[in-house]
């Protein structure tokens, strides 16, 4: 496999944020060797495949971050050992982490901010109340917001759809005197995007190996 992990640095020099790759794609093999090109945050979408990446990999300094869809029954398995969580999206989902995570967890809220997903995410309208009802869950350290832009061309759009989560943490402060500064945004397609609006942990997959492709 070519990675592209010394040209994806060399772009992003002006970048401070971090670099979660998304290691569905990977093996554990294939992380390591990411790993030692320079890439130690790794997001897994699967609460099984995280367990056993993790355990052939645990002679390794890796920064553990799930980024899928977590049940609620899986979280017992899986919760104290995560260093961050990107996909906090309903309140029994909270209550089973501040019931099972030993020490504070590190939180995003991930909301819904494009049309075509309707199945993930907090919708903007909610996000507020739910801080409001989770706010006493001392096992949870909301640091920010995650969001997935729609898979589009349209450069336009996804500006609109990013924007929302500004808007969204400005409000927060405004209201809430909360300042969720980390966002969780920019995926291959669109990172270039997600960083003009501040992003501060991009999450990359396909963009960061080159497969053969055979002619
Ligand atoms: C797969 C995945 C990514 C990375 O996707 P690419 O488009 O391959 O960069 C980011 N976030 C989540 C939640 C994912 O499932």
């Amino acid at each position: 496999m070519n990675y592209l992990i010394k040209e994806i640095k060399k772009e992003l020099s002006d970048y401070n944020g971090e670099i979660v790759a998304a290691t569905k794609y990977f093996t554990a093999e294939e992380m390591r060797e990411i790993y030692h090109q320079g890439i130690s945050h790794f997001g897994e979408n699967r609460v099984s495949d995280f367990l056993a990446k993790k355990e052939l990999l645990k002679d390794l300094k890796i920064t553990w971050h799930f980024i899928g869809t977590l049940q609620r029954k899986k979280v017992k398995k899986c919760i104290n050992e995560l260093d961050y969580l990107h996909s906090l999206d309903h309140y029994s989902l909270a209550e089973e982490i501040q019931k099972r995570r030993e020490t504070p967890l590190k939180c995003f809220l991930q909301v819904n901010i494009s049309k075509e997903d309707t199945k993930h995410g907090l919708a903007l309208k909610d996000v507020i109340p739910f801080i409001e009802q989770i706010k006493d869950f001392d096992h949870i350290d909301l640091i920010g917001l995650m969001g997935m832009a729609e898979h589009t061309d349209d450069e336009k759009a996804i500006h609109a759809q990013f924007q929302k989560l500004n808007d969204l943490q400005l409000e927060i402060k405004k209201k809430l005197s909360l300042n969720l500064n980390q966002l969780s945004i920019g995926m291959s397609n669109d990172y270039h995007i997600a960083i003009k609006h501040n992003a501060t942990f991009l999450r990359l997959g396909s963009v960061l190996f080159k497969k053969e492709v055979a002619q």
